[in-house]
Formats: structure tokens, C-alpha cells, sequence
């Protein structure tokens, strides 16, 4: 029986690791749950699961008096303390953000492994996560469809023979869009993605591709490839969800339905492929027919960009973070338009301040500057 605390039960995927435990209760059982200000979400999770830990930003005596057998957490530090307990084996973080970066290498500093959907933590700050996973001898496991695929792709293979790892990309929400049409776009079409069902943040990193390159950073982190054996190809049926290219030509590829509860269930049950007891098959004949084609970097800017930033390393990726984080905030409240999340990320990295090697405190810095930075460009009509 493998302990679970899982981080941002209440988000899209949260909810889907939630339906993985419900499958899976032979083999995982959930401890401790933490949710933002979702306490409806949170009151249903704790009548439905015997947890013994929850977290929420805000104190709710009413939830309090109803579970007496729960010990509740709260604050700003609340987080990290639950994830500084000892009793559990694995914390699932499916936050969406910065947020997720100190609990992650918290919970890395108390020997817990961790299954990461939050790309956002090795984004900012992978080399720290790194250097931490090496120290306290714990493990990572990635919970995002690409990273899965590719780390399926590598098992049994030397990695002296790897050429290539090949990331695919569904396009996001506007792929049979031209640039010049972007200008227009509104938010309900930024939030229509053609695939995958995901929560807000991600889709329209989707639509910019940002998605695609924080992926491209995570990957590295991941599996240790250098960034120049990172590509990346449009696949609009996301059916293969990533390749490994090797030195002989042979390609090899992860394929299966697009549902992201099929890569929660490899990274919690790993190295085990237990039976889908949703019966969630993919029927190639049906599928039919699969595309692909190479990404047009001048379409998708976001994405050459971030590998750029990827091989600067330093706190480069906290920037990157900060100043997406606070533009697709600004878009999804309608302050902005589509198009400005990648000026307020160019000009927000340009006026940035370049630390080689960040401590923990300045990848937080860096971020909080970004996203004031991003801030300020919108108030003083810069963008
Ligand atoms: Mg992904």
C-alpha cells in the first residue's frame, strides 16, 4: 500500500489522481490532501476519503467541527508542513505554478519521492530540485503525457545511444490559426483545446505553447538530455504522446488514449501497468490515420524561447515562470489581449537580471520581480 498526499486535489488533475486512487485502492490510499480555497471541493474529498491531513489557505472551524478525526492545516505555511510529515511515502503535487516549488523540495528534504505534474517547480528551479533529489536520495516521477511517454521510451536503453527525444504537441486551441489571426482570438476560443481536457492555465499555455517549452525544460531536468536533443513535432490526434529517436535510427513511441489518468496511474504505480479498470483502450483501426508535422518556431516563438532560456539555466526559468504565470492571470481576467502574454514575456526577460547560480530565496525573488515586472508594463501601457 503505497501513502499519498496529494497537492491540489481540487484542480483538473488533482481531480483525475483522485479517480486513480478510487480505482486503485488495493494499492494507494490517500493520507493528506491539500486544496487552495475550494472547501466544497475539500468537504466532499473528506467525506468520500479517511484521510488524516488537510490543508486549505483559509481556517474553516465549520469543517473542523465536522471531521473531528482530521487534523487540518492552513496558511501560507501550512503547506509545507504537510508535506514535512512523516507518515506517508509519496507526494502527488498537481498544483499549477510557481506554488508548487517549495513544497516539492520539501518534501524531497524529507526523503518522500514526489510525482510532479507541476512543470512549473523544475522550470524554476530544477537545478536546485536536482542537486536536492541527488542529496536526500529520493526519486521524481513525471505526471505530464510527454515526460511519461519519453521515460517509458527510455527503459532498458542506454542513454549514451539516445539521439533524440522527440516531444509531440497537439497545437493547442488556435493550430489551424496563422499569426496575423491571433490578434483577434477571444478567451472562450483560448479555452476550447482540441484534445485534452485540462484546467484553465495549462490550456492557454497550450495555445501559446509555453506548455510546450517549460516541457522542453522539464524533459531536461528529467533525463538529463542536453537541450539541443530536445525537439519538439505537431501531432494534432495525440495519440503518440512522445518519442525516443536512438543512434540507429530506430524511433520509439508511447501511444495510447489522450487521458491524462493514464499517465497519473504510471507515475503512482510505477514500474507496474495495471489493468485499466475504466477499459480505456485505444482502438487504432478507429484511429485510422496519424499526422505529424514540424513546428513553425516563427508561429510558436514561446517555444524556441524557452529552450534558449533552458540552456542559460541560472534563475532564467523563474523569470520565464514569473512573467507567464502573472501575463495568462492578466489574460484569463480579460486585462489583456492573446497576443500580449508573449510581449510581456519577451520584454519582461529582457529587462531581467541574470543570477548564475540562485538560492532557493532568489528563484522566489526572481519570480516576484517578473510578474511585477509584467505588471508594470501593462500599468505604464508599455505593451
Ligand atoms: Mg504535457
Amino acid at each position: 500500500m503505497k501513502r499519498l498526499i496529494l497537492i491540489g486535489a481540487s484542480g483538473s488533475i488533482g481531480s483525475q489522481t483522485l479517480d486513480v486512487i478510487r480505482q486503485h485502492s488495493d494499492e494507494l490510499q490517500l493520507v493528506g490532501v491539500a486544496v487552495g480555497y475550494n472547501i466544497e471541493s475539500l468537504t466532499e474529498i473528506l467525506k468520500e476519503f479517511p484521510v488524516s491531513y488537510a490543508y486549505s489557505i483559509e481556517r474553516n472551524e465549520q469543517l473542523e467541527q465536522q471531521f473531528t478525526a482530521v487534523r487540518f492545516f492552513y496558511g501560507e505555511d501550512g503547506l509545507l508542513e504537510i508535506v514535512r510529515l512523516p507518515d506517508y511515502d509519496m507526494l502527488v503535487n498537481t498544483l499549477v505554478g510557481f506554488t508548487g516549488f517549495l513544497p516539492t523540495l520539501e518534501a524531497i528534504k524529507n526523503h518522500k519521492d514526489v510525482a510532479l505534474a507541476n512543470k512549473e517547480a523544475l522550470v524554476a528551479g530544477g537545478n536546485l530540485i536536482n542537486a536536492a533529489l541527488k542529496e536526500y536520495g529520493t526519486k521524481l516521477y513525471p505526471i505530464d503525457s510527454e515526460h511519461v511517454a519519453i521515460w517509458q521510451c527510455l527503459q532498458g536503453h542506454p542513454k549514451k545511444d539516445v539521439r533524440r527525444l522527440i516531444l509531440t504537441a497537439s497545437g493547442g486551441s488556435f493550430r489551424n490559426l496563422k499569426r496575423e489571426e491571433l490578434a483577434d482570438v477571444t478567451l472562450e476560443q483560448a479555452l476550447n483545446h482540441p484534445v485534452w481536457n485540462m484546467g484553465s492555465k495549462i490550456t492557454i499555455d497550450s495555445a501559446t505553447m509555453m506548455n510546450k517549452g517549460f516541457e522542453i525544460i522539464e524533459a531536461h531536468f528529467l533525463f538529463d538530455i542536453p537541450y539541443e536533443k530536445i525537439d519538439v513535432i505537431i501531432h494534432p490526434e495525440s495519440t503518440v504522446h512522445s518519442m525516443v529517436e536512438y543512434e540507429d535510427g530506430s524511433i520509439i513511441a508511447q501511444m495510447g488514449v489522450p487521458d491524462m489518468r493514464l499517465m497519473i496511474k504510471y507515475a503512482l504505480l510505477y514500474p507496474e501497468h495495471l489493468p485499466d479498470r475504466q477499459t480505456n483502450y485505444l482502438d487504432l483501426g478507429k484511429v485510422g490515420e496519424l499526422h505529424f508535422r514540424d513546428i513553425d518556431y516563427h508561429r510558436y516563438p514561446l517555444v524556441k524561447l524557452a529552450k534558449q532560456v533552458g540552456a542559460f539555466e541560472g534563475n532564467f526559468g523563474a523569470i520565464l515562470n514569473g512573467a507567464n504565470d502573472e501575463a495568462v492571470s492578466l489574460f484569463l481576467n480579460r486585462k489583456i489581449r492573446f497576443i500580449d502574454i508573449e510581449t510581456c514575456i519577451f520584454k519582461t526577460l529582457q529587462n531581467a537580471h541574470f543570477i548564475k547560480e540562485p538560492t532557493i530565496p532568489q528563484i522566489t525573488e526572481s519570480y516576484d520581480w517578473a510578474r511585477e515586472n509584467v505588471d508594470q508594463l501593462i500599468r505604464n501601457k508599455l505593451i
